[in-house]
């Protein structure tokens, strides 16, 4: 693809001072002073930080300095029993028992309370997880705000949201979420649950424990009866205990695909309720007709911000073949425009890898691009010296059949890839096991609807990119999943009708 060409005449055409890159912002720090952290977080049981009876703690780190923050125990078979059942009691004696508007009254205390700390979760987030700050700032504590206050208006309104039927709870929840959203997976699963008058028991990602475990904080100050939310750190095995512990009723799970398949065989035949939110390869569709600066913000969003640790991300971009030299040169442009660094400085666009482990993943699957025969383009930002870091790439000269076209990377990197025809944009896009989103970007609104009726996407955002509302249902096509998050939708999977 001659798209070098269209970057020197872009290059010409545009006033130099138009190039992100050519400015030196000064540093813009956001402070972390106001943040206390413990030493040591304990384990959230019955309403109480407790000693693990494994007897084992974990260190978690910053991914951008590779410094540790704290110790975190971890939960053992034992543990996870313990907090099974004190939600179980809690379930049956108190939560379960009080009138709904009483339960609404906590979710919204808990709402106003998260809405207060908002600065203190948003800077522990981007610490904990490497997410930049103006993302956390904007997009993960204000969603999960919005989450609570959403399903705290449901709490006494669910007789009228299933007219006909005699709404119940199911019990203790087992909810088991990923490192790339902590605080806004540990609402999206925890406020539903509540305002259906369940118990929980949530285990949060290895790497990233810390804002679920300052949101059990959060709950004591709200005066959330003990047991009401259980929070058992712990990797694997943890989560594998709380999905085979008996006296749980549902899971919810949010991870990979391949852990996925694990719980749905480790539940099949148990009568627990499931509900599965997996991976995904998102197609980016942009016709010759779009807005193509706008779309190169959307495809930019989609991607990069966040260093594409979304599963909805759109790791594949589908151009209209008459338009993609232009569309490239343009987007490549704008990636060696984007800002790689200290997640806690406000003018980073893209932050740290959550883990090395990940970083491993991510350099890995970019090997195999080059290796598969695909051209790789990097930003030649500088990368700090310390922490996990890539630099946003992409790939032309993809072939359908590359592992980077197939395979969920879940890192700044696109893979792109052009269609002649709106037929074969569908087929493209739909030709993966995966089907959690897609996006079309086109001038024309019919285009829009005969699209998005053919694209087998759970979410298909048009001319916008990665957006969210809690009254909007979320979740996947075959191997992305099943059961759906936000919304009436979403309560279902926490009610016995
Ligand atoms: P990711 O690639 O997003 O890290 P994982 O599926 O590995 O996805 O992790 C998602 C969550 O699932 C994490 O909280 C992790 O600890 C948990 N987990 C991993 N393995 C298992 C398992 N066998 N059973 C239950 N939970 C698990």
């Amino acid at each position: 693809m001659q798209f070098a060409d269209g970057v020197e005449r872009l290059r010409a055409e545009r006033p130099r001072l138009e190039f992100g890159a050519a400015w030196d912002y000064a540093p813009a720090p956001e402070a972390t002073d106001h943040l206390r952290l413990d030493g040591r977080y304990g384990l959230y049981i019955g309403g109480r930080f407790v000693e693990p009876k494994s007897g084992r703690w974990f260190a978690t780190i910053n991914p951008a300095t590779e410094e540790p923050l704290a110790e975190v125990a971890e939960a053992g078979e034992a543990d996870v029993d313990a907090a099974v059942r004190a939600a179980e009691s809690a379930q049956r004696r108190v939560w379960g028992r009080l009138p709904a508007a009483e339960r609404g009254k906590y979710l919204f205390r808990i709402a106003r309370l998260l809405q207060e700390k908002a600065r203190e979760f948003a800077v522990l987030e981007t610490m904990n997880g490497g997410k930049p700050i103006t993302e956390a700032r904007d997009v993960d504590v204000p969603l999960a705000v919005a989450h609570f206050f959403h399903h705290a208006g449901w709490a006494d309104k669910l007789a009228d949201a299933f007219a006909g039927r005699a709404p119940r709870p199911l019990g203790v929840c087992g909810q088991i979420i990923p490192w790339n959203f902590p605080l806004l997976m540990a609402a999206w699963k925890i406020a539903p649950a509540l305002a259906c008058g369940n118990t929980v028991v949530l285990k949060p990602a290895e790497t990233t424990p810390l804002t679920a475990l300052h949101l059990a904080k959060l709950f004591d100050e709200a005066g959330l009866p003990p047991g009401v939310v259980n929070i058992v750190p712990g990797a694997g095995e943890t989560g594998a205990s709380l999905v085979n512990h008996p006296r749980v009723a549902k899971i919810a799970f949010t991870g990979s695909t391949e852990v996925g398949k694990l719980i749905q065989r480790a539940v099949a035949g148990t009568g627990k309720r499931l509900t599965l939110e997996l991976g995904g390869k998102a197609a980016n569709i942009v016709f010759a007709d779009a807005a193509l600066d706008q779309a190169v913000e959307g495809i930019i969003r989609g991607i990069y911000f966040n260093q594409g640790h979304v599963c909805c991300a759109g790791s594949r971009l589908l151009v209209e073949e008459s338009i993609a030299e232009d569309l490239i040169a343009r987007l490549d442009w704008r990636i060696r425009s984007l800002r790689v660094g200290d997640p806690l400085d406000k003018n980073t666009d893209v932050g740290a890898i959550n883990s090395r482990a990940q970083l491993e993943k991510i350099r890995e699957l970019a090997r195999a691009g080059v290796d598969d025969g695909a051209v790789m383009h990097q930003s030649d930002c500088a990368l700090p010296g310390k922490g996990y870091f890539f630099p946003p790439t992409y790939f032309t000269g993809v072939a359908q059949s590359h592992r980077i076209a197939r395979e969920e990377i879940f890192g700044p990197v696109l893979a792109v890839m052009t269609f002649r025809t709106p037929d074969e944009a569908i087929e493209k896009a739909n030709n993966l096991p995966y089907g959690l989103s897609a996006g079309v970007w086109t001038d024309k609104g019919a285009k829009i609807f005969a699209m998005t009726r053919r694209l087998r996407a759970g979410v298909v955002w048009a001319n916008t990119f990665n957006k969210f509302d809690p009254a909007s249902p979320f979740g996947g096509y075959k191997e992305s999943g099943f059961g759906r998050e936000g919304g009436r939708h979403g309560l279902e999977a926490y009610l016995e009708l």
